[in-house]
């Protein structure tokens, strides 16, 4: 059984860069976190996972946190925000997780208070974890200070009910203070396919199934597109519509959402990328020869 290496060399903390028109993307990354390699692939049998990717003696596979910086020359943009340092010792100890978002913004020449804009698309613990700091004192702040926030109202509202199946996923102290204070902006968009603009050139867009209120971002520019596609499809071993997750709320949902996604994605050339991928932070999307959409060579 391989021993799942998560402590990363300083000069991998940024995970790629782009350009899509006039924008520039940097792939940022909070570290790496172990997750249970079932729960990742849902129904999909162990014999087929494991040929893409390695599981550890505890089963667990090896992920990646995004963070995506969005220079469009009038305003900066991040979208998700890894999962912070907010945990307790236990589920750092569970997770393997390294806190390691501002080292990886100060290694891209990003300054947390020079972002304007905060995108994320769902309210899971690994998706809006640096939105707030804790420190020492027991205090929470805003990382971003000078930002806005925007995230859907229905997942405020869903993390609020703290339901038995997802509530360990839901922590407040990562929205919570930035509703009160006003911070961040609660979108109302309903029904798949709805959009909101976030500013010109970024908008949202409903793609339920993973949760029933998940957004994917599109960054547009000069006729080029990239989709941040969030938990929709986590990893690029991911991208058979049917290998959705263990966590996905609806997963017929989540399968006709990715084709939906894929009819445009492929045709369009759209840069696609990925929340939990390390490795495969980005690509652009081809059907093999069975039909399957893969990472084009
Ligand atoms: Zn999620």
């Amino acid at each position: 059984m391989p021993q799942l290496a998560t402590q990363l060399e300083d000069d991998t903390l940024v995970r790629g860069r782009a350009t899509v028109g006039d924008f520039d993307l940097t792939i940022c990354t909070d570290g790496i976190y172990l997750l249970d390699g079932g729960a990742m692939f849902g129904v999909v049998p162990k014999t087929l996972w494991q040929k893409r990717i390695a599981a550890d003696a505890q089963n667990r596979i090896r992920l990646g946190l995004n963070s995506v910086v969005v220079r469009t020359g009038k305003q900066t943009v991040v979208i998700e925000t890894g999962i912070g340092n907010k945990q307790t010792p236990k589920m750092r100890a569970i997770f393997g997780n390294q806190e390691l978002l501002m080292k990886s913004y100060a290694a891209a020449g990003v300054d947390p208070d020079e972002v304007d804009i905060v995108v994320n698309t769902h309210l899971h613990f690994d998706h809006c974890g640096w939105n707030t700091t804790l420190h020492p004192d027991g205090s929470v702040t805003p990382t971003f200070k000078n930002a806005r926030y925007f995230a859907h109202a229905g997942e405020v509202a869903h993390g609020h009910l703290q339901l038995d199946r997802d509530k360990v996923s839901y922590l407040s102290p990562n929205y919570d203070p930035l509703v009160e204070s006003g911070q961040m902006t609660l979108l109302e968009l309903a029904g798949p396919g709805a959009t909101a603009e976030i500013c010109p050139g970024i908008s949202v867009e409903l793609f339920p199934g993973h949760t029933a209120q998940m957004m994917v971002v599109h960054i547009e520019s000069g006729g080029e597109h990239a989709c941040y596609v969030g938990d929709l499809v986590p990893t690029a071993h991911h991208l058979d519509p049917t290998w959705v997750m263990g966590y996905d709320l609806d997963p017929l949902r989540c399968i006709e959402e990715r084709k939906r996604l894929y009819s445009r994605a492929i045709p369009e050339q759209w840069l696609v990328l990925f929340t939990h991928d390390h490795d495969t932070p980005m690509a652009r999307i081809s059907l093999n020869e069975k039909g399957k959409p893969v990472v084009a060579g």
